[in-house]
Order: structure tokens, then C-alpha cells, then sequence
């Protein structure tokens, strides 16, 4: 039976059998895998305490005819100060189950998915802001897999939009995924947003001190990326409940 090696971070996990679980596995070099923890559940398992959600493992696998099999595992990182914290650990499950959401096997950006989501999760541990971080981890995110909003040119027409000036809000089509010109927005559906949450979502770096940031635009910002990635993904996102909720 064919074997491989990868570094990986658990997505998910769920019992098949009495004994046994299915893992989900984003890893470096091979993507989303999908393998089958055999005794794991059992209290004698050498690996069963070192892959829970979140963990970070360097893996052994056996190729399988539909499931890869886990062989042996060595815990690079329990991400121990997520687990401690109420706060950090929703983060970190919502940061999981949106690279699921996109996750498929081989893709071609598995490397650069995985470091991001390690160096996200390692960061959210210490980050005194888990909301604003967790921002930009999902536009980083999205911006990978060339899903990120369109916020510097309209994404009907392509014209720049200008931030400069004091307008109240920006147009933005929640279908296309970006801001609209004027123009377009008379023919275009959509919400409107304020620069304040514009500044929150990344563009312009200049503008990131002017304005003081207030809780509901980063709320606003979140609901924004939720619905964003909820239409793009292959699953809703259900963590955001639980992130509204803290
Ligand atoms: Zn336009």
C-alpha cells in the first residue's frame, strides 16, 4: 500500500464506528484529505489525544481505495492558548470551517492555504483584537482563491472608485462581490456600506488611523465577509453564530 507524509491541521472530525473517525485534514502538500483513524477513539490509541480540531500534526498516511488511512501522527502544535480562551477558540473554529468551505484535495495553493491558516491560528493566541485579525485572515483567505471583494474598481464596469471626499456610503453588490461605481448603481442592486468598514476590509492603508473603529462597523464588516463567503463557499458558515453570539 502506497504511503505519503504531510504536515496538516485538523478541519474536522466525526465517529464512523464504534471505534474508529474520519478526519478532515488541511495539509501542505496534498490539499483537503480525507482520512479514517482506525482504534482511534479507543483510550489506548497513540493518536487520539493529538487530533482533535485545530491540532497541527506531521502525518502518516497509507493511500486507500476511497479513504486514506492515518498511520502515525507527531503534534507539531496544540495551538494551547485557543483552547483556553472562549474568545480565541471560536475565532480559530470559524477560521477552520471557512478554509473548509473552500478546501479541495490537490489544489494548486494547498502550501500557501495552509501557512496562512498556521500563522493565523499560531497569531490568534496572542492578537489582543481577535475581531479586527480575523478580518483580515479571511480576506487574505479570499484572496488566495480569488474570491477577495472587489473594493478598488467597480466590479461592473471596472472604473477606480475614489474613497476621497466625505461621502456617507459606498455601493456594494453583495452577487458581483464589490463596490459600484455611481453609474452603475443606479442599475445594480445593493447595500450600502460606510468607509469606516471599507477601512476595516483592507483598502488604502493611509486612510487605517483616521478613523476611530467602532464595534458595529466591525460587526458590519464581518456580516459583510459572512455573507460574502457564504455565497461562494460550499457550506453556510455556522461559527459566525457563535462569533455574533461572544
Ligand atoms: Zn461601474
Amino acid at each position: 500500500m502506497p504511503t505519503y507524509n504531510d504536515y496538516g491541521i485538523v478541519l474536522t472530525s466525526y465517529s464512523f464506528s464504534e471505534a474508529d473517525k474520519i478526519l478532515n485534514i488541511y495539509t501542505r502538500n496534498n490539499g483537503l484529505v480525507r482520512a479514517i483513524g482506525k482504534g482511534i477513539k479507543k483510550p489506548t490509541s497513540r493518536f487520539g489525544g493529538k487530533t482533535g480540531q485545530l491540532s497541527c500534526c506531521y502525518f502518516h498516511f497509507a493511500k486507500g481505495k476511497n479513504l486514506d488511512i492515518l498511520s502515525d501522527c507527531e503534534q507539531i502544535n496544540a495551538f494551547p492558548k485557543l483552547r483556553g480562551d472562549l474568545i480565541r477558540l471560536t475565532y480559530g473554529m470559524l477560521f477552520v470551517e471557512i478554509v473548509s468551505s473552500f478546501a479541495y484535495e490537490m489544489e494548486s495553493e494547498s502550501t500557501h492555504i495552509y501557512e496562512l491558516l498556521y500563522s493565523a491560528l499560531d497569531k490568534l493566541q496572542i492578537t489582543e483584537i481577535p475581531d479586527l485579525f480575523s478580518i483580515r485572515f479571511i480576506m487574505e483567505f479570499l484572496s488566495i482563491h480569488g474570491f477577495r471583494p472587489q473594493l478598488e474598481t467597480c466590479v461592473s464596469c471596472s472604473k477606480n472608485i475614489s474613497y476621497e471626499g466625505s461621502r456617507d456610503y459606498f455601493p456594494f453588490s453583495s452577487i458581483l462581490g464589490g463596490l459600484l461605481c455611481n453609474k452603475c448603481s443606479h442599475s445594480i442592486d445593493h447595500k450600502k456600506i460606510n468607509i469606516n468598514v471599507l477601512q476595516l476590509l483592507g483598502i488604502n492603508d493611509e486612510l487605517n488611523n483616521i478613523h476611530p473603529i467602532k464595534q458595529e462597523d466591525i460587526r458590519l464588516a464581518l456580516e459583510l465577509v459572512r455573507e460574502h463567503t457564504d455565497m461562494r463557499g460550499k457550506n453556510k458558515i455556522k461559527t459566525f453564530d457563535l462569533v455574533f453570539s461572544l
